[in-house]
């Protein structure tokens, strides 16, 4: 569902390096959809199979677990910490990972099987994530859940002092651990997994803000088990086919992917739905995963697309209708 850095135009990463605020075309002026684009935006929520793409997305694994907050937690910081490549691939890693624990992703924290998980993990990879950085943050999370009884309480602990960008950075400093850290150290690249969007480089910070929508929204397919953070307030998982498409639809005109441009989208569906923004998320994923939006101008796949008066590709070409 995330891959290498490409921006929004097609383009290579070199602008984003998830150093940039993500640079503003200067001298084009902005693309902006229809006045008609909430109701075609509502039209396409409203016609998506979510059944197909469900069954495909990682939420999957995590969904049968929302009778029980722990494990739903722990499963879904795992899963959206794989959430990088395509479906059959994270699904497969998930998989895996689960095999470590006799099939149930949401007894990574049980310390009595720590010693046969660490022995498990050591050979697992999926990408660029190791075995070993899974295996550290089951850890992490061992520790965390013997003192707290939920992960809600960190991500709170910072979203009540100063917003939600501050909720994700108190969340990724919880599963990084101590700075500067402390024996035992973590495995190569590991704080890397948990970028802050408070940080240098301002990340969009994907995988947690997926991890959060996924814990807050109370409809389907979102597991609705964190209580008291309005959905109002969530802000987009922007990957790369969300960018993509949130760029074609003029949601932002950052062609790189960065904090500025999760606020700059959350704010233009905010606009259509406040309540719910980001209910549009899954479908603006999953319209790009699935192959439903060819990313280029074709008529037998572009033809049926509610979106397509309002899609910068399409009309780019001038013949829009
Ligand atoms: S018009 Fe075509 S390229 Fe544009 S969003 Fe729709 S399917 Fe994708």
């Amino acid at each position: 569902m995330d891959g290498p850095v490409v921006t929004a135009d097609g383009r290579p990463g070199a602008a984003d390096k998830r150093k940039s605020e993500g640079p503003v075309e200067l001298g084009v002026p902005p693309h902006r959809p229809t006045a008609e684009f909430p109701r075609h935006l509502e039209t396409l929520y409203a016609r998506f199979p979510f059944a197909r793409s469900v069954a495909d997305d990682p939420i999957s694994v995590v969904r049968p677990l929302a009778t029980d907050p722990r494990r739903a937690e722990v499963a879904g910081i795992f899963a959206a910490t794989l959430a990088i490549g395509n479906t059959t691939a994270i699904r497969g890693a998930i998989g895996r990972l689960a095999a470590a624990v006799d099939g149930d992703v949401g007894r990574l924290v049980d310390p009595g099987r720590a010693p046969e998980r660490t022995r498990r993990l050591r050979s697992f990879r999926h990408r660029w994530i190791r075995g070993d950085q899974l295996n550290f943050l089951a850890d992490r999370l061992t520790e965390f859940y013997a003192k707290e009884p939920t992960l809600e309480n960190a991500f709170l602990a910072g979203w009540q002092s100063d917003g939600f960008a501050s909720g994700i950075d108190r969340l990724a400093r919880v599963l990084r651990g101590p700075d500067p850290p402390a024996a035992p150290l973590p495995p190569r690249g590991y704080a890397a997994l948990f970028p802050s969007p408070l940080a240098a480089g301002a990340s969009p910070a994907k995988r947690l803000t997926l991890f959060v929508r996924w814990m807050v929204r109370d409809r389907y397919p979102d597991l609705g088990i964190w209580r008291r953070v309005p959905t109002g307030e969530l802000r987009i998982p922007l990957d790369q086919h969300v960018h993509w498409i949130a760029y074609h639809l003029g949601l932002t005109g950052r062609r790189s992917r960065s904090w500025s441009a999760v606020e700059e989208v959350s704010e233009a569906l905010r606009r259509i739905d406040p309540i719910d923004p980001t209910k549009f998320d899954f479908v603006l994923c999953h319209t790009g995963v699935s192959g439903d939006c060819p990313k280029r101008r074709d008529l037998s796949v572009c033809g049926p697309c509610s979106v397509r008066p309002d899609c910068r590709l399409w009309r780019g070409r001038g013949s829009a209708s």
